[in-house]
């Protein structure tokens, strides 16, 4: 992509987010989710990432998404509109990796990925959200490898980037990069980001745009 690509990118990511966005609704696992009509980008990422945080900073808005009192427990999808008309869903997912037994949590999403994501043509794109502090955990690497074999295409985003020396975030960056290149589904950039500081956040928006809409 050019310098000329990727300005026109941040010009229509910001433009997207500028908009209207509204809580469209909760669809609990066994439930139907609305007619696959826009394109969607789903958030992914263990409980405590700084998911909500992540998609208030997104979208602009604080208290559009909240996080559960309990992590792990939440077992929705919730879903959000952007744009009036809306132009792009945005599927908030339960968080993962909470649980003692991480297989079980694993098992739930992967229950999740295959009845609602694989398939669903409209999804463009996951973003699996890993703390900057810590790297990719094993349960990370587990959705990575579902998600590669549902074939659904996804992209990393580090979260709370604040909280760690720019050097330490260049070295997770890089390391968590290559362990990406790996993965078949994965997408070769990462986007390090703080919700705190609205460091990333620009770039957040203008790879959602990118990819629904490309
Ligand atoms: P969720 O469970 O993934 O939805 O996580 P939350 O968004 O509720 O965030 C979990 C905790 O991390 C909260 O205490 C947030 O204030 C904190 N947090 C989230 N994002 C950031 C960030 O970018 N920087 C810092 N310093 N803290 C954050």
């Amino acid at each position: 992509m050019t310098d000329a690509d990727q300005d026109d990118l941040m010009e229509e990511g910001r433009r997207l987010f500028a908009g209207p966005v509204a809580f469209q609704l909760s669809a609990p696992r066994l439930e139907i989710l609305p007619p696959a009509d826009l394109p969607e980008v789903a958030f992914a990422g263990r409980s405590n990432v700084g998911k909500s945080s992540l998609l208030n900073a997104l979208t602009g808005r604080n208290g559009l998404a909240r996080t559960s009192n309990t992590p792990g427990r939440t077992q929705e999808l919730n879903l959000f509109l952007v744009g009036e008309p809306p132009v792009l869903r945005l599927v908030d997912m339960p968080g993962y990796g909470y649980a003692e037994a991480p297989k079980d949590m694993v098992k739930q999403w992967a229950r999740l990925v295959n009845d609602y994501l694989r398939g669903r043509a409209t999804l463009k794109r996951v973003l699996v959200l890993v703390d900057s502090r810590h790297g990719l955990k094993p349960v990370d690497r587990e959705i990575m490898t579902l998600l590669d074999k549902a074939a659904v295409s996804y992209q990393i985003v580090l979260t709370k980037a604040d909280k760690i020396k720019p050097t330490a975030l260049a070295a997770v960056t890089a390391d968590v990069a290559e362990e990406a290149r790996k993965h078949p589904a994965a997408h070769p950039l990462l986007i390090p980001t703080s919700s705190e500081t609205k460091a990333g956040i620009a770039e957040l928006r203008a790879a959602v745009a990118g990819a629904a809409f490309a």
